[in-house]
């Protein structure tokens, strides 16, 4: 609390507002809230003028000012170099403070929040303890991890190090767990496990990324083996890269494998980014169709994030579409992003396809999912990617009676559905 004080008092806040009265009742609140240092300005020039000699800590800007606008202001200011933390403050409509707010991250404005006027004093105060915490000392040099090294990455994989972990994918109508996502990890010696963001990139660069498809898929058919001894007879979803296909003999060596496990091709989701289906040098969409009539079920992966989406679904008789994380997240917050997420499920309905939300983290969300006809759910609201061993734990916490593997959703009651 003390401390929280002391970092108020320490704050260098400049408002931005054309109204005087508004101007200064806003430099009240700040003061009244243990902010010492407040300045003001009429418009973007006159700010722009205060940062040739002062340093700021947040901005608090109104939009519509005589002169250069708030927009104009933020824009020149990011275009400046300056990280300064932001904030809008207007009496716009929530649509346009959207536009504006994604206007601004795009030109990379550090922007913290966008308030109606007038400003509630808790939302100034949680504004303050944000920009107070940018103030705070950059990560320690522990959390600031240097690139790892490709010859390290190749010599794992050499070594067969990478291994699938599982997230469950729920559906939504019975809350039973019929499939999982297969994602690989890399235990790393002195790292601890390491994101597949920093290695499959660097894979992607030449073949490696074949020989870690083909590891983790012998490794993943294995578990699923295992996995179904036990009780639970699961399909899994696995993540193929575009680059695979520059090699011509993908399609015999993914379906040698599955065959060689006795496993159907049925029980795999093979999930492919719609950006890899863009821009296709010819043999991926015959792969495709190659893999879907040996039995492989067709996933496009991250729907919504690239150009293409749309081009993607006339070309690729995909089984099952999966909405990306943000839409899920904005979904909740904003009343656009619930329409686009609605029109995309009903698209995928008609076109007979199976819908896939990701990243789903909040009870709310998953109401959201469940009221617009969602099939199926992942996310850490149920469980982050596991171990084989924990799957199978959580898998048997969850089952209502063997080879069942349910249980009620979180947030919805059990009583009267079917
Ligand atoms: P993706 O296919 O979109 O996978 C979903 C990512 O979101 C995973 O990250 C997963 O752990 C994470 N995630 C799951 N639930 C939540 C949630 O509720 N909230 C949040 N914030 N995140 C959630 P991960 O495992 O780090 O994988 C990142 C990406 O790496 C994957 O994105 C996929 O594109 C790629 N990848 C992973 N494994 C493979 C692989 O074996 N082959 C290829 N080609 N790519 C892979
Ligand atoms: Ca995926
Ligand atoms: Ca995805």
């Amino acid at each position: 609390m003390a401390e929280d004080k002391l970092d108020r008092a320490e704050l260098r806040v400049l408002v931005v507002e054309d109204e005087p009265l508004q101007r200064w009742m806003l430099g009240e609140q700040l003061r009244q809230l243990g902010v010492a240092r407040v300045s003001e300005a009429a418009d973007g020039d006159e700010a722009l003028r205060l940062f040739q000699t002062e340093c700021f800590e947040l901005v608090l800007t109104d939009l519509n000012m005589p002169g250069m606008d708030g927009v104009g202001f933020l824009r020149l200011l990011a275009g400046s170099g300056r990280q300064c933390p932001v904030a809008i403050t207007s009496a716009m409509g929530e649509d346009l403070l959207r536009l504006v707010e994604e206007a601004l991250a795009e030109s990379g404005s550090r922007l913290l929040a966008a308030l109606p006027k007038p400003v509630e004093t808790a939302q100034l105060e949680l504004l303050l303890d944000q920009a107070a915490a940018f103030r705070a000392p950059p990560p320690s040099p522990a959390g600031a991890r240097p690139a790892v090294n490709p010859a390290e990455i190749y010599a794992a994989l050499a070594e067969k190090a990478f291994e699938p972990y599982f997230q469950p994918k729920i559906d939504v109508g019975s809350g039973r767990t019929l499939a999982v996502e297969a994602l690989a990890r890399w235990p790393h010696p002195v790292r601890g496990w390491v994101s597949p963001a920093e290695f499959i990139p660097v894979l992607e660069q030449d073949d490696g990324i074949v020989d870690l498809t083909l590891l983790l898929l012998e490794k993943i058919c294995a578990a699923l083996r295992r996995i179904e001894r036990q009780g639970f007879p699961l399909k899994a979803a696995i993540n193929l890269s575009r680059s695979l296909f520059r090699k011509g003999d993908m399609v015999e060596r993914i379906s040698d494998i599955v065959a060689a496990s006795g496993l159907a091709p049925e029980r795999f989701i093979l999930e492919i980014t719609e950006t890899a289906v863009d821009n296709d040098p010819g043999n991926m969409l015959a792969s495709l169709a190659r893999l879907k009539m040996k039995g492989f079920r067709l996933s496009i992966d991250d729907f919504g994030t690239g150009y293409s989406s749309m081009l993607a679904l006339v070309r690729v008789p995909f089984d099952e579409l999966k909405v990306d994380r943000s839409f899920v997240t904005g979904a909740t917050r904003n009343p656009r992003s619930r329409i686009v997420l609605e029109a995309t499920i009903q698209l995928a309905a008609r076109l007979g396809q199976t819908t896939v939300a990701e990243g789903v983290e909040t009870a709310e969300e998953m109401e959201l999912l469940k009221a617009v006809g969602c099939h199926e759910v992942q996310g850490y609201l149920y469980s982050p990617a596991l171990a084989e061993d924990r799957l199978v734990a959580w898998l048997q916490a969850r089952s209502v009676s063997p080879g069942e593997a349910g249980w009620p959703v979180p947030g919805v009651p059990a009583a009267g559905k079917g």
